[in-house]
């Protein structure tokens, strides 16, 4: 147990899922919490990837965090970024100027992004999907590219417009791979004259040797059935070895595609370099059983930032998870300001879940596993009941049944154009291997 005061400070780093959690559980403690985050908004991730295809819009899945918190006496927001973290003097500096935040506690909870495994000149390419301004991106290269594929005149560079490539077979990757055929071969196809959009092709790449490597094996199978369903090839045992302007390259094939998108990897955020604790291979922090850092109890990190053995196996990185962690350090907190001992975290796992296009699903409950439209139902259920706020649960149900019954994507925004220009093609990198 730190040395602490009677009213502790609590600073934050991370309006996610796990610092929120932490934040809205130290609500009646007797502390003085600062929450720090670069953007001013809470993302709800696992539905992400449908701003990105055009069927929601940002503010639906998006919450202020002042608003999310504005309840909370206790707590200031402060829209900043962690740059430095010094654990012996016990401050964070935020922003250009590098102004310092003391702390007593400090609960670092930034997240990760993703990784191209060293080939980050590919990401101009293949966009990753992380944050909000992500998904914009995404949404606008893969409508501009119906807008081209219509004005194009050369049928070989049409075919490349409506080819998609996406490069990685978990969660993501399969739900954003769903997603497409559906907007195109429904949403799209009657309002093209010159392309038909029926004759898009989404390839799901992915390294390892069957996708959605988290599920068991079965539900595995049964997800990659229903994609081939809806017409997206996939290739498993596929390392990309390079991604360029116009393709991406599986060992010594081109897929010829002018859009990619990447759904690969993570690498937690080089805030954790500052702890001085062991990091795994992804910069992830290794935390003790109360998911402190070694050496200081009165630091924390949790959720996508850490790596947590249990029972000999690894705390996945998911919302559950992030939530739980914050909760959890928010009560070690507590009973150290109540002179308790601490306790240890255990993980309890709810189940996972994943979605295949506009009417199937996946469901892992240990013991209990399902697919098919049932289990498309409690995917539905769960992402409405966990979006933060009333509205955005209201508005998100109407999208979905707007969409269900009139085959509509109902956000089809393309912004930015003047900023849009195919990014150059970077010099050739000799031997480049993947992964
Ligand atoms: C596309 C996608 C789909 C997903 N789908 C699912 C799913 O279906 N089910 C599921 O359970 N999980 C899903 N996840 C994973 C889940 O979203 C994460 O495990 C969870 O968000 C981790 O929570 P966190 O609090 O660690 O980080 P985050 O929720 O990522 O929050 C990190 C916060 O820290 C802020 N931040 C980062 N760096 C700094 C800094 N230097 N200074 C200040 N602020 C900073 C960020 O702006 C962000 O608000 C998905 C993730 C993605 C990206």
């Amino acid at each position: 147990m730190p040395d602490v005061p009677a009213r502790p400070r609590v600073v934050i780093i991370g309006g996610g899922f796990g610092g929120i959690t932490a934040a809205s559980a130290l609500k009646r403690a007797n502390v003085d919490i600062t929450l720090i985050d670069r953007t001013n908004h809470f993302i709800f991730q696992p539905l992400l990837y449908q701003v990105a295809t055009a069927e929601l819009a940002p503010s639906d899945i998006t919450a202020p965090i002042r608003w999310i918190l504005r309840s909370q006496r206790n707590t200031e927001v402060l829209m900043a970024e962690a740059r430095e973290i010094d654990p012996e003097r016990r401050v964070v500096r935020v922003d250009d100027d590098l102004r310092e935040l003391p702390y007593d506690y400090l609960i670092v909870a930034p997240g990760s992004r993703h990784s191209y495994f060293g080939h980050d000149e590919w990401e101009p390419y293949a966009p990753g999907l992380k944050a909000i301004e992500d998904a914009s991106e995404i949404r606008r290269r893969f409508l501009l590219a119906y807008e081209i594929a219509e004005k194009s005149e050369n049928p070989k560079e049409r075919e490349e417009y409506l080819t998609f490539v996406i490069v990685g077979g978990g969660p993501t990757g399969v739900e954003l791979s769903g997603a497409i055929p559906f907007i195109a071969k429904k949403a799209l196809v009657a309002e093209f004259r010159r392309v038909d959009t029926r004759r898009t092709r989404v390839v799901l790449v992915e390294a390892g040797p069957r996708i959605l490597p988290s599920f068991p094996e079965d539900l595995a199978q049964h997800a990659a059935r229903d994609l081939a369903d809806l017409g997206v090839e996939i290739r498993v045992n596929s390392f990309v070895t390079k991604v360029e302007r116009d393709g991406v390259w599986v060992g010594g094939e081109k897929i010829r595609a002018r859009t990619a998108f990447w759904a690969a990897g993570n690498k937690a955020s080089p805030l954790g370099k500052f702890l001085g604790a062991p990091l795994d291979s992804a910069g992830r922090v290794k935390v003790s059983d109360d998911l402190s850092v070694p050496g200081h109890p009165e630091v924390f990190a949790i959720g996508d930032l850490t790596t947590f053995q249990q029972d000999g196996r690894l705390v996945p990185w998911v919302a559950p998870a992030a939530n739980q962690q914050g909760a959890f350090v928010a009560k070690s907190i507590i009973r150290d300001t109540r002179r308790q001992p601490r306790k240890k975290f255990h993980y309890f796992n709810k189940g996972d879940l994943a979605t295949i296009g506009r009417s199937r699903a996946i469901a892992d409950f240990g013991r209990v596993r399902f697919a098919g439209r049932l289990a498309w139902f409690l995917w539905l259920f769960v992402h409405i009941m966990y979006l933060v706020g009333f509205r955005n649960r209201i508005v998100v149900f109407i999208e979905w049944a707007y969409a269900y019954f009139t085959y509509q994507a109902g956000v089809r925004l393309i912004t930015d154009v003047e900023r849009y220009k195919p990014p150059a093609q970077p010099p050739t990198v000799a031997g480049t291997t993947g992964r």
